[in-house]
């Protein structure tokens, strides 16, 4: 694979001298008609060194919000987090929206947690592994 990559930079740039070279002697390229490698569209090299595009994620700046499991207590500047509500104090689901934290409880009560930030949630959360179009469906996804 990488063996024909820099083929095929080593025949582009040939091909591209040879160009420059015979621009002005309206020559024929000749080097362009040896069909070393498969023809492939304008654009598809570069498609082909990533992932399908059904398995591509978008960057995180271009998601409405993260959010993430998080089943055992939650530690805050060190203390035990509990909903306001309900006194739940695991189980939790924690977005990230924008640069707010907040936190929703098994009974699903959401509450915004300043103490914690963005820094927080991504030294804390493993690589996206789905999309969902709808919190909804997000929280179908955690299983709650
Ligand atoms: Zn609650």
């Amino acid at each position: 694979m990488f063996r024909r990559i820099r083929e095929r930079r080593n025949h582009q740039a040939a091909q591209r001298e040879y160009e420059e070279l015979t621009q002005t002697a309206h020559l024929v390229p000749a080097l362009a008609e040896i069909p070393d490698f498969p023809e492939t569209a304008p654009g598809q090299d570069a498609e082909q060194d990533f992932l399908p595009r059904d398995l591509r994620v978008p960057p995180r700046d271009k998601l409405a919000g993260l959010m993430m499991r998080w089943d055992g207590p939650l530690v805050v500047e060190g203390e035990v987090h509990a909903c306001p509500e309900c006194g739940a104090y695991r189980d939790w689901v924690v977005f990230l929206m924008r640069e707010s934290i907040w936190l929703r409880c098994p009974a699903g009560h959401e509450t915004l947690e300043p103490r914690l930030d963005a820094a927080w949630y991504n030294r804390n959360s493993g690589p996206l592994n789905s999309l969902h179009d709808t919190v909804q469906d997000g929280l179908k996804h955690l299983g709650r």
